[in-house]
């Protein structure tokens, strides 16, 4: 999977709200360093895969 370089990226500081799969209610939002999300997944998650896809789809390359 394409990974986007969030440093400097035009969208370092915005926020996706995110519905997860039980209904809650999620924030990621990008910064420098990359994803972040607050859901209790300690890793990578699929709501941050799920942005990055839309990013990527959006971007046109
Ligand atoms: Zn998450």
């Amino acid at each position: 999977m394409e990974k986007i370089n969030t440093k400097g990226h035009s969208f370092v500081g915005t926020v996706w709200p995110v519905i997860g799969s039980k209904g809650d209610k999620y924030s990621i939002v990008m910064t420098d360093e990359g994803f972040e999300c607050n859901c209790p997944a300690y890793v990578k998650c699929k709501h941050i895969k799920a942005v990055e896809k839309k990013i990527l789809c959006q971007s046109g390359t």
